[in-house]
C-alpha cells in the first residue's frame, strides 16, 4: 500500500506533522472537492480515539463552491521495525467509518456551512454504511491480502467472523432497546418526577415489558450518556442509525455493491444535502419508502 499512498498522497500541501498525509480530492471528472488530511498513527500527546473532522466546512459564496478540508484522525496500530502495519479487524472498521464520515464531508453541497450539520440520528449513516462493505468478498480481494503471501483473506475465516459478529446479539439487542426506552421515559416527562430513580425504572421497564434477567444496558445513576453525554432522549441514535445503514446497504446488495445509479442517489440524495432537509425525506428519495428494520434483523442473526 506505501508506494500507492506516496504517488496519490499531495506532495505540495502542507501537514501538521511529518506523519500527516494530504490529499486532494477530485471528483470524476477532476474537479476539485476537498483537501483530506489522514493522520493515522499514535504519538506522544496524541489524544486517544479515532474521529472524522473538518478544518473547513463547504459552503456558497458570491455563487462560487467553497470546497471543505476533512481530516480522518485515528490510532491505529503502528509499523514495527521493518515490518508493515497490521490492522486489527476492529481497526478496519474504524478505517471504512471514518472515511464514510469525510466522504460525506467531501460531497457537502450546501449554501451554508451551518446547514452541513446532520441530526444525531442521522449523522452516523454515511459512516456506518462504509463498515458494510470491509467484508465483502470483492472488496477484501482489494485490501485483506496476507502481509507475506499476498494471498487473499480465506473465505472461511471471513465466514467465521460474521458468524462470531452474531454472538449473543438477542442479550445484546434486548439491554440495549431497554436502555434507549428508559432515556426517552427520563426526557419526556412533563411534571418533576419525585421518586427513586429505581422505582422510576421498575414501572418504565415493566411498561414495555422488558425481561427482567436483561437489564438496561445503564442503570439511571450511571447513564452519563443521557444526563451529561448529550444523548439526552437520543441513545437510540446507534441502532437506528443501524437500521438505516443496513437497510440503505440492502439497496447495494439488490443491485450490485459497485451500483452507480445507487451510489448516485446515494450521493445526491444524502450525502450533497447534508443537514440542509428533512433527514426521512431524503432517505425516501435515496431509498424509494421508508427505512425497513429486516436487514438490520438479518444483519444481527435474529432473523
Ligand atoms: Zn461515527
Amino acid at each position: 500500500m506505501k508506494t500507492g499512498d506516496e504517488r496519490a498522497a499531495a506532495a505540495d500541501l502542507a501537514v501538521y506533522h511529518p506523519e500527516v498525509k494530504a490529499w486532494e480530492v477530485k471528483d470524476a471528472d477532476g474537479t476539485h472537492l476537498a483537501v483530506f488530511y489522514t493522520d493515522y498513527h499514535p504519538r506522544p500527546g496524541k489524544r486517544g480515539g479515532a474521529w472524522s473532522g473538518r478544518m473547513r466546512g463547504s459552503w456558497v459564496r458570491d455563487g462560487k463552491s467553497v470546497r471543505p478540508i476533512a481530516t480522518n484522525v485515528c490510532n491505529f496500530s503502528r509499523p514495527a521495525g521493518d515490518e508493515p502495519a497490521l490492522l486489527t479487524l476492529e481497526e478496519v472498521g474504524t478505517l471504512f467509518h471514518e472515511l464514510g464520515h469525510a466522504i460525506a464531508t467531501f460531497l457537502n453541497k450546501v449554501p451554508y456551512t451551518g446547514l452541513a450539520g446532520v441530526p444525531r440520528d442521522f449523522v452516523e449513516l454515511p459512516s456506518q454504511i462504509m463498515e458494510n462493505w470491509a467484508l465483502e468478498p470483492e472488496v477484501l480481494k482489494v485490501y485483506a491480502k496476507h502481509y507475506k503471501t499476498v494471498e487473499v483473506i480465506p473465505a472461511e475465516l471471513v465466514e467465521k467472523i460474521r458468524k462470531s459478529a452474531q454472538f449473543n446479539q438477542g442479550f445484546a439487542t434486548v439491554e440495549y432497546l431497554a436502555a434507549s426506552m428508559l432515556d426517552m421515559d427520563w426526557h419526556t416527562q412533563t411534571t418533576p418526577v419525585e421518586q427513586d430513580a429505581a422505582a422510576f425504572e421498575k414501572v418504565s421497564m415493566e411498561k414495555i415489558g422488558n425481561p427482567p434477567a436483561i437489564p438496561p444496558r445503564y442503570h439511571s445513576p450511571y447513564y452519563s450518556h443521557i444526563f451529561a453525554g448529550g444523548y439526552s432522549a437520543g441513545y437510540y441514535a446507534y441502532i437506528w442509525a443501524e437500521v438505516l445503514d443496513k437497510d440503505a446497504f440492502q439497496a447495494f446488495k439488490e443491485t450490485s455493491l459497485f451500483d452507480q445509479a445507487t451510489a448516485r442517489r446515494f450521493r445526491t440524495e444524502i450525502l450533497e444535502k447534508g443537514g440542509s432537509e428533512d433527514a426521512m425525506t431524503m432517505y425516501r428519495r435515496f431509498r424509494g419508502r421508508e427505512p425497513r428494520v429486516d436487514a438490520l434483523l438479518k444483519a444481527r442473526g435474529l432473523k
